[in-house]
């Protein structure tokens, strides 16, 4: 069974339906040498529409 990705960030050009639609994604850590927390990662994959 895929893996799905819900992600409400629907201004990337990958969102369709509050859902990722990339092959794969990139997550990597927000200005944080060592993350303890989400708000300490990033979708680095993300990309605004219309671009
Ligand atoms: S690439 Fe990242 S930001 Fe864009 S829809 Fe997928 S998870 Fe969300």
């Amino acid at each position: 069974m895929p893996n799905k990705i819900k992600c409400t960030v629907t201004e990337c050009q990958y969102n369709s339906a509050v859902e990722c639609g990339a092959p794969m994604i990139q997550v990597e850590r927000n200005n944080s040498g060592s993350a303890s927390n989400s708000d300490q990662t990033k979708c680095e994959t993300f990309k605004p529409k219309h671009m």
